[in-house]
């Protein structure tokens, strides 16, 4: 049995079985096109990570509207993935959609600030507490940028990571814990150098393992997210984050919290609704509506850090921005997703509606008995198949269920929700309707059934 529950792994492989004839039946457009597509896309697709969802074919997208996309086989989803994030306030939002036709006539790049750059700059500051930022294209980028910075600025080299944690493709953390040794991720590809010797992996909510590693004096930056949401989700035990930042000031190490997946949390990100003080804070994907487009904040004495690593260096390549970070395109995105879309009016109801998803989902686990939770931040929900939630990334991982997991999300996907691949995370948004929760429970429930849960 699957997860200690009356699941049969039998049981699965024949309802997945079923799905995936029930997917063919009723998407034979986006097959086709998949088809098509692969004789240019490798596997078919622009990105090989959409080659990820458990579906024969990924779902060819016809158009997204807030919390609703539908497929070129004129079906329609309720959609809980929001591009793995991407879209957490909703796809194309009104106000954003204006602003894009008129930067369309106004200018989109020109290695220039333009006229938004004073109000983001305010609003940025007033919604994280942090005084100085910067621009990037995309999260892994921003990351990549401050963990430079870090180096800069302390002049040590190496980068403290949580096992589980996924930054992304940002090589210093890519690293695994595995029997107790930091090691390069085994899925990597192309990868040549030696990720061990600046990086360093410890589990999450292991403060003791912190400080033993800190303890060397050779750590520039610790990396993390508040709270890891790219192995299931582990949460901070109380008082992990807080002892957290206090070790790294006692070891003159920096810290950078990455708010890219738990803006989900509350307005301003969890920093601001737990009161955090962190060096550096980088918020992407989502932070202007879906423009690419990532932030990064410091304190200014960080800020006075940079200009003197920056003096000190010579002139020439820093090694840190890309051509298009900072754009008039990315400005006026920012600048009207910040302003009008990601209000905490809009938090108030994707939270609300989440809330009624967590109990939703709590009841149906009850009542069938499943050894399943629910872990939460805010607007973003995650199930795992263990009873608790986990508190390292390692029991995360335990509680994982890869052929369980796919069957759910395509069973899904073929009644009209849409879940993210990868996981089982579901994220509410501002557009998102209470209907829309009632179906994806109805379909959960229908889908409990059909595997004799
Ligand atoms: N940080 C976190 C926490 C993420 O989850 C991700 C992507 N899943 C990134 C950074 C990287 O984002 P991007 O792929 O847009 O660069």
């Amino acid at each position: 049995t699957i997860a200690a529950s009356s699941i049969s792994a039998q049981r699965v492989k024949q309802v997945w079985q079923r799905e995936i004839a029930r997917f063919n039946d009723l998407h034979p457009e986006s097959l086709r096109q998949h088809r098509l597509a692969s004789q240019h896309f490798l596997y078919g697709v622009p990105l090989h990570w959409m080659q990820d969802w458990p579906s024969p074919s990924p779902l060819f997208l016809k158009e997204a509207q807030g919390s609703r996309v539908s497929c070129v086989d004129g079906l329609e989803y309720d959609d809980f993935c929001l591009g793995d994030t991407g879209a957490m306030f909703g796809h194309t939002p009104a106000p954003l959609s204006a602003m894009l036709a008129e930067t369309a006539r106004t200018g989109l790049t020109a290695m220039l600030p333009s006229a938004k750059t004073v109000a983001v700059g305010e609003r940025l500051a007033q919604m994280f507490g942090l005084p100085f930022w910067q621009l990037a294209t995309t999260a892994s980028d921003a990351n990549r940028f401050v963990i430079r910075w870090a180096r800069a600025i302390t002049g040590r080299s190496k980068v403290l990571v949580f096992d589980g944690c996924y930054h992304g493709t940002v090589d210093d953390t890519l690293v695994d814990l595995v029997n107790g040794k930091t090691t390069a991720r085994d899925s990597l590809l192309g990868q040549v150098y030696d990720l061990t010797q600046h990086s360093v992996s410890v589990p999450f909510n292991d403060i003791a393992a912190v400080r033993q590693a800190l303890a060397q004096g050779d750590v520039a930056l610790v990396l993390t997210e508040p709270a890891l949401t790219n192995c299931g989700m582990v949460l901070p035990q109380p008082g992990f984050l807080e002892e957290l930042a206090a070790a790294c000031r006692q070891h003159g190490t920096l810290l950078a919290l990455d708010e890219t997946h738990t803006l989900s949390t509350a307005w301003g990100g969890y920093t601001r609704a737990w009161g955090l003080n962190p060096d550096f804070l980088v918020a992407g994907k989502a932070i202007a509506g879906g423009v690419p487009c990532a932030v990064y904040g410091f304190t200014a004495e960080i800020a006075r850090g940079m200009r003197a690593a920056k003096q000190a260096a010579a002139p020439g390549h820093s090694g840190i921005g890309t051509t298009l970070s900072g754009s008039q395109l990315a400005m006026q995105a920012l600048a009207v997703t910040l302003e009008q879309v990601i209000t905490p009016a809009a938090y108030e109801h994707a939270i609300g509606v989440a809330n009624g998803l967590a109990q939703g989902l709590e009841e149906m686990i009850h009542s069938h008995g499943l050894p399943w939770s629910v872990t939460r931040l805010g607007a973003r929900l995650e199930l795992q198949f263990c009873t608790c939630a986990p508190v390292t990334a390692a029991q995360a991982a335990a509680a994982e269920n890869a052929e369980l997991t796919a069957t759910l999300h395509l069973g899904l996907l073929n009644r009209g929700t849409l879940l993210t691949p990868f996981h089982n995370m579901m994220l509410a948004g501002p557009a998102t309707g209470h209907g829309q929760v009632a179906r994806l429970l109805a379909n959960m429930a229908e889908m409990l059934t059909e595997l004799g849960a």
